[in-house]
């Protein structure tokens, strides 16, 4: 069973002696119930290394209070401490739906048109923070290894040295990294740059990312990078490290529960014959979802072979449903699968199946497995997991094939991918009929050559990857 206290300030700073502890920080922390972490993914990762080592995770609840938020909640589970802590409703409006999702999101997509520069939002952003410093500051031990996830968190490690935090902290950034001309209209891009500096260690998706990043230190903050990654800028030495993140490949691969197995043949039964392409993302403007209708339309319209053989099913779970960019985008999705529907539909054919719900991983492996041609064509994405599940789901003798935006992080990785430029419609219309009509054995050979990066890069690989560069970057040495 798991321990909830509430938390008291006595501290244990730890000695040299004490054996070092993991401390993850991300915004948000996974549900533990009954004991038990509910998790799946990056945070099943995360969690095995603190279990084996022992530390803590420390985050937002996902909750608002009324009035001013209580202390953190603790609960532990084994090894392991998980403090949460709740976020007053104007943090949630002006960190959270504010910095973090109306400026950081859009401006790190390259979405300058949909970014907003208020500067409560960032002032609300940095108060959070120091917020999460002060919480978290007096339960550190004196050799913990703090890691950081994601850009909700950039000036955390900043707050925790200035409180005298001496430990090593690195961050991964999740998120692509904007070209320097791009940041440098966010007009706080000094004070964010500099709150990074506090780290030991900058982690990102690709190699893109990073020499962004580096493009800034160079020309825009007169800083030093070296070749292999020692940064020294604002006062601070520090390094930079590329650790795409990876899947565990054998959870897609591997055998079913067999409710979910007949679950499946049911719905593909009800499909008939036709083959099916399939896209799962998040409601979010960064997934290219208008631009892949609009290519499944330009498909029906050039290849007319296609009409009543071929359906769409785009799984959409909303995401942000606060934030009016997000409103905009589900109404111009709902519109235009109408619209091709309305278009193209027959009594026993619906060209588009538009689902606005989330799916475990189970029903997702069967979807993917079940589809001829995967699409995933952000127009920016930092890695993109579901690129990777696709191709881990496939059947290895019959598999489907994989059409990749080169915008993704996991274009870097999966270069046996159809590779796409999702602004191009025509492009990846072709694509699409190209993967539709893909002979057995170059099907079979793409996949495999995938899936050797999948199996070499897995996310055990990315974690302990991460975690001994961090061990070994204290102070950029
Ligand atoms: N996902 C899920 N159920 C759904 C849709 C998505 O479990 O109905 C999962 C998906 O399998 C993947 C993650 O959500 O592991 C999305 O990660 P990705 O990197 O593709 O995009 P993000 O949402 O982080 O931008």
């Amino acid at each position: 069973m798991p321990k909830s206290k509430s938390a008291t300030k006595k501290g244990k700073r730890g000695t040299s002696k004490t054996p070092s502890r993991l401390v993850v920080v991300s915004n948000r922390v996974p549900d533990v119930k009954d004991g038990r972490v509910q998790a799946g993914g990056l945070a099943v990762a995360l969690e095995e290394a603190l279990q084996n080592e022992g530390g803590l995770w420390f985050g937002w609840s996902g909750k608002t209070a009324t009035g001013t938020p209580g202390e953190p909640k603790e609960t532990e589970v084994g090894p392991v401490t998980y403090v949460i802590m709740d976020l007053s409703r104007k943090d949630y409006n002006e960190y959270y739906n504010g910095f973090a999702n109306r400026t950081l999101w859009p401006l790190f997509h390259y979405r300058l048109d949909l970014t907003s520069f208020k500067r409560t939002f960032f002032s609300r952003y940095q108060a959070v923070n120091e917020l999460f410093a002060e919480k978290l500051a007096w339960r550190l031990r004196d050799n913990d290894r703090i890691w950081v996830h994601d850009y909700h968190l950039i000036p955390l490690g900043e707050c925790l040295r200035r409180r005298g935090s001496k430990q090593t902290m690195g961050i991964f950034l999740h998120t692509p990294f904007p070209a320097m001309e791009v940041l440098t209209y966010m007009p706080a891009h000094r004070a964010l740059m500099t709150a990074l500096s506090a780290y030991d260690l900058i982690g990102f998706q690709t190699e893109n990312d990073m020499r962004a990043f580096t493009d800034y230190i160079e020309h825009e903050a007169g800083g030093k990078v070296t070749k292999s990654g020692k940064v020294e800028v604002f006062g601070r030495k520090f390094r930079v490290g590329v650790f795409p993140i990876g899947i565990n490949p054998s959870v897609f691969e591997g055998p079913m529960d067999p409710k979910d197995l007949a679950w499946g043949r049911k719905l593909r039964e009800q499909h008939g014959e036709k083959a099916w392409m399939i896209g799962v993302d998040r409601l979010d403007y960064s997934k290219g979802i208008p631009e892949r209708f609009q290519a499944f339309e330009r498909m029906l319209e050039r290849y007319p072979g296609f009409r009543n053989q071929v359906s769409m099913f785009q799984i959409t779970p909303p995401s942000r449903g606060e934030v009016a960019e997000y409103k905009e985008i589900r109404h111009e999705l709902e519109t235009s699968a109408g619209h091709i529907n309305g278009r193209f539909a027959d009594i026993d054919w619906v060209p588009i199946n538009y689902i606005n719900k989330s799916y475990g991983r189970d029903k997702l492996t069967l979807f993917f497995r079940a589809s001829r041609v995967g699409l995933v064509t952000p127009l920016r994405d930092g890695m993109n997991l579901v690129a990777k599940e696709f191709v881990a789901a496939q059947n290895p003798s019959d598999p489907g094939v994989l059409v990749l935006s080169r915008f993704a992080g996991a274009a870097r990785e999966l270069k046996s991918a159809l590779i796409v430029n999702p602004y191009d419609i025509d492009e990846v219309a072709e694509a699409m009929a190209r993967g539709l009509e893909m002979p057995l054995d170059e099907r079979r050979n793409r996949r495999e050559e995938m899936m050797k990066v999948i199996r070499s890069n897995d996310l055990d690989n990315w974690r302990d990857t991460y975690l001994t560069a961090l061990a070994a970057a204290h102070q950029g040495d």
